[in-house]
């Protein structure tokens, strides 16, 4: 352990700075006093509506005042189960700032598993949207002892019996609120990782992290937003706190623009264009549906300069055509653990000169935020060189970084270093300019006689061909080769790719070790609540695939 110098053990003279604490507080009343003005947008139902901060503002504290009339507590977890919308944003600004912790909780998770982490939160209220009330009533049925309060946000056509509603909650309360002074390392925000294995893992996001990691991911080389962006989250707010973005935003003092439901390509290029949006975020298949409807009608949307994507790999051809219809796709990497961002891709001086190997690196995940260190280590630990081949697992520590799970010990054990180091389960290469790339996920590199193979390298070559839309590519046991690659493809309308001609296309691009032994067409291809592929099910699929074959 090293040394901490205090003045307690006759260190360093004491500074003159005052201590504030860094909370969310903070942000809210920074956005209020210096960007009132600037507006909160929602669609809700047919309409959309409009708020200025400041208005925005009376009604988080109109629901604060009705969180302490349902009598919630400093310290007690409210859940929110909703899409991105002006309720959901307030709840983010309200439960943390009464000390209470928002638990956002994933809207598609299946029943079993939202029960599950609503009783492993100890969730005491739940805040539903209308549209969802089925789905959250068959959660709540399967512990109907829990005693929830459950308040329904805005219409619904089907009814959950004994359900407030959150505008005539908010209709008496008071628009003013004497925040109270919270501790900058207690809980803000819970938020659940998407288990692609195991049960659902809670991280706590405390004041300070969110605080910090709004500040870090709001840099110029980082997300780069400006008080002159109009802002549109399509990552989910369910998905850790929409990248941060709801509370990058209101520091900043940029317009925040949210969709509800309407997450399909027209929607989302339908609000684009009627709400002038010049900066958006999201996971890469909803820009590859964006991106095909813009060229099937031959337009573009000039306003639109610049989207993030990550959350899983971009395709480079996705890149490329983002560019080539005017906007700046950028890659970002980051998990539920760090906040979540952890790296992004922008260009740096030392590469102006050689625009190819900028574009390449473009490609990447990018290159460190400063709020994380790093370690790229091989098997024994030792960390490997930085010379863009050399691959090994990326442990990460910092100050918008989880130390351990909620209530969780022996996944904490797993994951977690006890000096805080932490295991991404991610395989990279570091390149001598810092840009890392994502070779694999631990688990999901193939093992081919003896040689590792990466299910993201061919994906990525598999969403280039002009008649695929989308590809995922996973091991399946083999009695002589240990595991083989497998491919389902999802087909572009009007094309007709086979199985021979996608093979030997690949043939040209990949070793023939790497090549998938089959390529096989789905409809589409299962996925978890935050749009990654859920390989699990089709390795449990597929399992027999080869044993068939040979035997
Ligand atoms: P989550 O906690 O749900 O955000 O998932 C985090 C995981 O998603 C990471 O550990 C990566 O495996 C994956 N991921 C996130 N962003 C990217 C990206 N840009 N490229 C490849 N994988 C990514």
């Amino acid at each position: 352990m090293a040394t901490i110098f205090s003045t307690a053990t006759g260190g360093p003279l004491p500074s003159t700075m005052s201590d504030q604490q860094l909370s969310i507080r903070a942000i809210f009343e920074h956005a209020m006093k210096s960007h009132p003005r600037k507006q909160i947008v929602s669609r809700d139902g047919p309409e959309i509506l409009r708020f200025t901060y400041a208005e925005f503002g009376k009604r988080v504290a109109k629901l604060a005042n009705a969180l302490r009339t349902l009598g919630v507590r400093p310290g007690d977890r409210v859940a929110s189960f909703a899409w991105n919308g002006h309720r959901h944003l307030e709840l983010y600004y309200a439960v943390p700032m009464i000390g209470a912790v928002l638990h956002t909780v994933n809207i598609r998770l299946f029943p079993d598993q939202a029960a599950f982490v609503l009783d492993h939160a100890g969730d005491r209220v739940v805040f539903y949207d209308g549209s969802l009330t089925k789905a959250i009533k068959a959660a709540a049925a399967l512990d109907p002892g829990a005693g929830r309060t459950f308040v329904q946000m805005g219409a619904s056509s089907e009814s959950f019996e004994g359900a407030l509603d959150y505008e005539t909650l908010l209709a008496p309360e008071a628009d003013t609120y004497d925040w109270p002074d919270v501790d900058e390392r207690s809980a803000a925000i819970l938020c659940y990782t998407s288990a692609t294995t195991g049960d659902p893992k809670g991280v706590l996001f405390s004041h300070r992290s969110t605080f910090i990691h709004a500040l870090a991911s709001g840099l110029a080389d980082a997300l780069g937003i400006t008080e002159r962006d109009r802002v549109l989250p399509i990552v989910p707010m369910f998905h850790v706190n929409a990248w941060g973005t709801p509370f990058m935003c209101l520091m900043i003092g940029a317009d925040f623009i949210m969709p509800m439901e309407r997450l399909d390509p027209a929607g989302v290029i339908e609000m684009c264009d009627s709400e002038r949006v010049t900066f958006s975020a999201g996971v890469p298949t909803v820009w590859m549906a964006v991106r095909d409807m813009l060229r099937a009608q031959n337009r573009s949307l000039p306003l639109l300069k610049r989207i993030v994507i990550g959350g899983s790999a971009m395709p480079s051809s996705l890149m490329d055509d983002l560019n080539a219809l005017g906007i700046e796709a950028i890659h970002a990497w980051g998990m539920t653990e760090m906040s979540p961002i952890g790296t992004v891709s922008r260009d740096i001086s030392e590469l102006d000169g050689d625009p190819d190997k900028q574009r390449r690196e473009r490609y990447k995940q990018g290159r460190f935020s400063p709020i994380v260190q790093y370690r790229i280590v091989d098997e024994s630990g030792n960390e490997v060189a930085a010379d863009g081949v050399a691959r090994g697992e990326l442990l990460v520590r910092g100050y918008a970084v989880a130390k351990e799970y909620y209530n969780n010990p022996s996944a904490t054990e797993t994951a977690f270093e006890p000096d805080g180091w932490f295991h991404t389960g991610d395989v990279v290469t570091m390149d001598e300019y810092g840009y890392i790339e994502i070779v694999d996920r631990v688990k999901d590199f193939i093992k081919s006689g003896g040689e590792w193979i990466s299910s993201v390298e061919v994906e990525n070559i598999l969403m280039g061909h002009p008649g695929l839309k989308e590809a995922c590519v996973f091991g399946i046991p083999h009695p002589k080769w240990q595991e083989r690659p497998v491919a389902t493809v999802v087909v572009r309308e009007g094309h007709e790719p086979d199985e021979d001609a996608i093979r030997a296309w690949l043939g040209d691009k990949l070793a023939k070790w790497q090549t998938p032994d089959r390529v096989i067409f789905v409809d589409t291809i299962p996925r978890t609540g935050v749009g990654k592929f859920l390989k699990r099910d089709l390795r449990e699929r597929y399992k027999a695939l080869f044993a068939e074959k040979d035997a």
